[in-house]
């Protein structure tokens, strides 16, 4: 069941009118004059009702309801100013190469605009419920709320953001992610809605509803990625509008000076048609949407969103990257190194801290849940959880008031965390976490988290590409942040410590005095500098739902890489934008100057125009196939719910430098 779209129609229409110029031309040719004249009649009516009256129309209706003149306006008019002085058939040709080159720009725009639609009917309808007497139903996905569980058979779409229960199985997140690659899930790992399942059978706990999915997500990015225009796209439109009253004036005025300059009115309105073509801005308005429509959905096929194209262009001009470590830089997922409870009873002090990181988003709440998970422990009730962004949370059980964070956040709670039994965890170089009653500390466990493997090629990438400075911006101590950036060769005045959010903030801002400053991060505490940044980029599948809020682009992959590549086709689109106004201007004067002091023939004039537009639209589609997701080249994928493996080390020429 396919409807006929804007782009059928227009098809239909420029074939229809090509086939009246078919027919107008025979009459033309045919020995006999009664029904020769009779079929060049029939085909120029033809031409002139396919292919001007619908762009007539439309344009008299913009006017009408919009105030706004629209450029097919031009062509119409022109079209008609030909017939009117004689030359039909010459108008005739304007009409039909006119809607072609329309049917064309549809399609092109069309076909961009559908890889990113595409999104929307990745939602599978129904969903596998296990019923709580251990039946399964089959029920409406937009039924199910975080809780319920569901099977997955082999082939089917993952209805919902879950994690898995039980089985195992290879998933294939292309659709979201851009990796070509089937991810392995095994119990604890996260699914996201509309990735199939391959061969398993998982049984998936629902963890997020329908509405705020990691897809969801995903189509209200692009939805409102629509509504923001880019810069130079509403320049072009301001300019465009301006620009179609100064050329419809301007052939009004021409048409006197011609009538002036001694030609009969025939011969100056057929000038005043002709200049009319030339001087017409199609090109011009076309070439910065068909350059970015393109490139948005090439980065979405590769599973980089841009809200817009505004985005695209600042990402182009970025020249210093700030990265956050934790969940950025790193792949989020810690394991627990060490654990010193004070009191000796492990499992309760384990038990306890796992009650108050339940309810936290962070990448360290999460580790301890695990944790605790495989030692098979219950987490201790705890409510009134408040966290505190960069710090750490508190709480309250049946006992009292609690915390947990790092070293800053013990002496903000008034307790000291230096007892020589913390020293085997404090003195390597992991994250620290203490729990604790007020002023008494009752334990600490140390975590470890490894840089990401796509990490170094990523950032050897991004200074290749022209990205000048590169620097870590983390909340974590200063030990585990020179551990993590020396395997990322990144140099110690790069690397920034113990910060927190309004640090991070604070040093963007800074970093903005000296050129476009774009952020990458991926949790709560990242949010206000991604927002401050002049280009905020969030780690979408694994990050915050705040952070990608925040965000001005959302990154679903887990591989950095992509962010390089996403960088260079921001950069390329930009060199493709100016192509295409150089190429559109350009023509234009050429074909103006030869329409004023030159006799060009108006057929000319509108093979040139059109050619123009066609070429700058063509131009713009070859972002399209700019791979954000090479195979060969991309790190090979990695599970993202696995640990990656850890970077190797970085090539001195490769290492960013601070
Ligand atoms: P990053 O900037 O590296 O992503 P954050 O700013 O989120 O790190 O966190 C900084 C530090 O604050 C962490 O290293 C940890 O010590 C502490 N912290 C933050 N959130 C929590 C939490 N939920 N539980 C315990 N400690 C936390
Ligand atoms: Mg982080």
């Amino acid at each position: 069941m396919k409807s006929f779209s804007r782009s059928d129609l227009s098809l239909a229409l420029s074939i229809l009118a090509g086939l009246g110029l078919a027919l107008a031309a025979a009459g033309l040719w045919l020995p006999v004059p009664g029904p020769a004249g009779w079929l060049a009649g029939a085909g120029l009516v033809i031409v002139y009702l396919a292919g001007g009256l619908p762009a007539g129309w439309r344009a008299l209706g913009e006017l009408w309801q919009r105030r706004v003149l629209d450029i097919d306006l031009l062509m119409v008019v022109a079209a008609i100013a030909a017939a009117l002085v004689g030359a039909p058939f010459e108008g005739a040709v304007l009409l039909v190469l006119f809607s072609a080159a329309g049917a064309l720009e549809d399609r092109a725009l069309g076909r961009a605009r559908r890889a990113i639609e595409a999104l929307m009917s990745l939602r599978p309808e129904t969903a596998l419920r296990r019923s709580g007497d251990g039946g399964v139903r089959e029920i409406p996905a937009a039924d199910l709320v975080p809780g319920d569980v569901v099977i997955l058979r082999p082939g089917a779409r993952v209805p919902a953001d879950g994690t898995v229960r039980q089985g195992s199985g290879g998933i294939d997140e292309a659709n979201i992610t851009g990796e070509s690659m089937p991810v392995s899930k095994a119990p604890g790992d996260a699914v996201f809605e509309g990735t199939v399942n391959l061969d398993g059978v998982l049984d998936v706990t629902v963890t997020r509803a329908l509405s705020d999915s990691t897809i969801a997500r995903m189509i209200r990015l692009v939805t409102e990625a629509q509504a923001a225009r880019a810069p130079s796209e509403r320049f072009s439109d301001w300019f465009g509008q301006r620009y179609t009253i100064a050329v419809m004036l301007g052939a009004v005025l021409a048409f006197a000076g011609f009538c002036w300059a001694g030609h009969d009115w025939h011969g100056a309105l057929y000038k005043a048609a002709t200049l009319l073509v030339a001087a017409s801005p199609c090109a011009i308005v076309i070439s910065v949407p068909a350059a970015i429509l393109s490139a948005l959905s090439a980065a979405a096929r590769g599973g980089v969103l841009f809200k817009g194209g505004g985005a695209l262009e600042t990402l182009a001009r970025a020249e210093t990257f700030a990265f956050d470590k934790t969940g950025t830089l790193t792949t989020g997922r810690a394991r627990i190194t060490g654990i010193a409870s004070l009191d000796g009873d492990e499992a309760g002090f384990l038990a306890l801290l796992g009650g108050i990181e339940a309810q936290s988003e962070h990448h360290i709440a999460a580790a301890i849940r695990r944790e605790i998970e495989e030692r098979g422990l219950q987490p201790v009730p705890v409510e009134d959880v408040t966290a505190f962004p960069g710090k750490g949370l508190t709480g309250r059980d049946g006992i009292g008031a609690l915390w947990a964070g790092n070293a800053a956040f013990a002496s903000d709670m008034g307790a000291k965390a230096d007892d020589a039994r913390f020293r085997p965890l404090t003195d390597a170089a992991g994250t620290v976490v203490f729990l604790g009653r007020g002023a008494r500390i009752l334990g600490a466990v140390s975590l470890a988290d490894e840089p990401r493997g796509s990490a170094v090629a990523a950032l050897a990438a991004l200074r290749q590409s022209g990205v000048r400075r590169i620097v870590m911006m983390t909340g974590d101590r200063r030990a585990v942040a020179l551990r993590i950036g020396a395997a990322l060769g990144f140099r110690a005045p790069a690397i920034h410590a113990d910060m927190l959010p309004q640090d991070k903030v604070d040093a963007v801002a800074a970093l903005g005095a000296q050129g476009h400053v774009a952020f990458v991060g991926d949790g709560v505490n990242d949010a206000a500098a991604l927002a401050r940044a002049d280009i905020g980029i969030a780690m979408g599948a694994g990050g915050s739902e705040v952070a990608v809020q925040a965000a001005d682009v959302a990154l679903l992959s887990e591989d950095l890489e992509r962010l390089a590549h996403a960088h260079r086709l921001a950069r390329r689109t930009a060199r493709i934008i100016r192509q295409n106004l150089a190429l559109a201007i350009g023509a234009m004067v050429v074909l103006v100057t030869g329409g004023l002091f030159f006799d060009l023939p108006l057929p000319l004039a509108v093979i040139g125009h059109e050619g123009g537009t066609v070429l700058v639209v063509l131009n713009g589609l070859r972002l399209l196939r700019d791979p954000i997701r090479e195979p060969g080249r991309a790190a090979p994928a990695q599970p993202p719910c696995a640990p990656e493996a850890p970077a190797p080390p970085a090539l001195p020429s490769a290492a960013p430098r601070g």
